[in-house]
């Protein structure tokens, strides 16, 4: 429901270069650039133990096949299934034991017409046969069970899982850029693998800059406040898999912004600054990132909260300026950083993961910009606003589990079916 119909308001002429500092990008060319922006990192070999949650950097294929021989899907007797055609509960056919298959053995004997061989789940199917029935459906005559008796026919190959039937020795089992989870370690595994080539982890440099932050458990001194970006930034980096460093809080000065930010750079994949990114006298991200040679490609995204934003690059190695206020900071990490970091381990996949939601109450967007509100999403998929929507508003982020992408100038109904982006992720 887009209240006006128009699209979002440009302020870039055509042969804009990016250093037009009142250039407004759209999300989604921002997101693209920074991607293009962002170099993949190489990769390392690493237990497949520790690799829950990484990125494959390349194939891997099968060393063996699944299940890797003919095995028995019950515990039963092996048997010829002809010999059973006739078998029912009340004339059961009788076949003559002659051996067990423990797990974990092979057998050296066959099966010849009219006998059997006890077998168990996993065990592999002896010469001779071509199917198991299934321990239930016999008995056995004498208290030494030489003679079984059965009270079903078994079809050829029932009960018995053949060969490569679930996975080719050979196949490909895992691709390059998939996410590793429990079940493709225990694929991996299985099919022979105990480690696995993943993208490098990206290591994050996190500076804070403002002259007004300091740190609990200290004291306030007027004016000043508890800086929060860093910690609040490093938990969520860590989910992507990333090393956070958070550096010394760096004071409004651009001295100070500089010796920083190169040595965040020096240490660092990446480096992650909030705060110091709009037009004030005291925003020194830009000219340092200059100053140390580096480049800023743009600087305003067309989302609120957010706007500015900087991506940069010193040397090669990414910079992303996000603004200081702590929402904006979370929400610009997760549509503009957490991508990039994604991408730079080679993950296939970065987009953000939505829940399908119905809205208990109406939701206005009267500004021009996309809104990414807070949202709670219950277990029944009921949304509802978080609180409190502006951007220094820390008490709706810590309730939100979500934000709802509102359009420009746009009003949600209540009742309306949206999808909401998880903030845990
Ligand atoms: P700035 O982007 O530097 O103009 O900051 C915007 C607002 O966010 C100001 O109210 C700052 O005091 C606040 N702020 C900036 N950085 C942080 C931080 N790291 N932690 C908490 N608040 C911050
Ligand atoms: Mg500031």
């Amino acid at each position: 429901a887009n209240l006006t119909g128009d699209t979002m308001r440009r302020f870039d002429s055509p042969d804009d270069k990016g250093n037009n500092p009142h250039r407004m990008l759209s999300l989604e060319e921002a997101i693209e650039r920074s991607l293009a922006a962002t170099p993949k990192l190489g990769g390392e070999t690493i237990p497949l133990t520790d690799a829950e949650g990484r990125f494959a950097a390349s194939d891997a294929r099968a060393k063996v096949s699944l299940p890797c021989f003919d095995n028995s899907a019950m515990d039963g007797y092996a048997v010829k299934s002809c010999d059973l055609k006739s078998a029912t509960a009340d004339s059961p056919v009788g076949l003559m034991c002659v051996g067990v298959i423990p797990a974990g053995t092979f057998p050296a004997d066959s099966v010849a017409s009219e006998t059997c061989m006890k077998i168990y789940t996993g065990s592999p199917i002896p010469d001779g046969a071509d199917a198991v029935i299934m321990q239930e459906d016999c008995r056995s005559t004498s208290g030494d069970g030489a003679t079984i008796l059965c009270n079903e026919w078994v079809k050829p190959w029932e009960n018995i899982r053949l060969q490569g039937e679930d996975v080719r020795e050979g196949d490909v089992v895992f691709t390059a850029g998939a996410r590793i989870t429990a079940g493709s370690i225990g694929l991996l595994t299985a099919s022979g693998h105990d480690r696995v080539e993943v993208g490098r982890r990206p290591r994050v440099g996190l500076l804070a800059t403002g002259s007004e932050l300091t740190e609990p458990p200290g004291g306030l001194k007027p004016g000043e406040i508890y800086e929060s970006n860093r910690a609040m930034l490093a938990s969520l980096a860590a989910r992507v898999n990333a090393e956070p460093t958070p550096y010394p809080i760096v004071p409004d000065s651009l001295d100070d912004t500089v010796a920083a930010l190169e040595r965040a750079f020096a240490e660092n994949d990446v480096v992650v600054t909030s705060g110091g990114v709009s037009v004030g006298d005291h925003d020194h991200v830009k000219p340092a990132i200059e100053l140390l040679g580096g480049s800023v490609d743009f600087w305003k995204i067309a989302v609120k909260p957010g706007k500015p934003f900087v991506l940069g690059q010193v040397g090669g190695k990414p910079v992303f300026g996000l603004p200081g206020n702590p929402v904006s900071a979370l929400v610009t990490y997760l549509l503009m950083v957490r991508p990039a970091l994604l991408n730079m381990q080679g993950a296939r996949g970065w987009r953000l993961a939505k829940r399908p939601g119905r809205l208990v109450d109406e939701m206005i967007n009267r500004g021009d910009r996309r809104h990414f509100a807070r949202v709670t999403i219950d277990d029944q998929g009921l949304v509802r606003s978080a609180g409190g929507q502006r951007s220094h508003m820390l008490g709706s982020l810590a309730k939100a589990n979500g934000l709802v992408d509102l359009p420009p100038k746009s009003r949600l109904a209540k009742g309306e079916r949206i999808e909401v982006i998880s903030i845990d992720q």
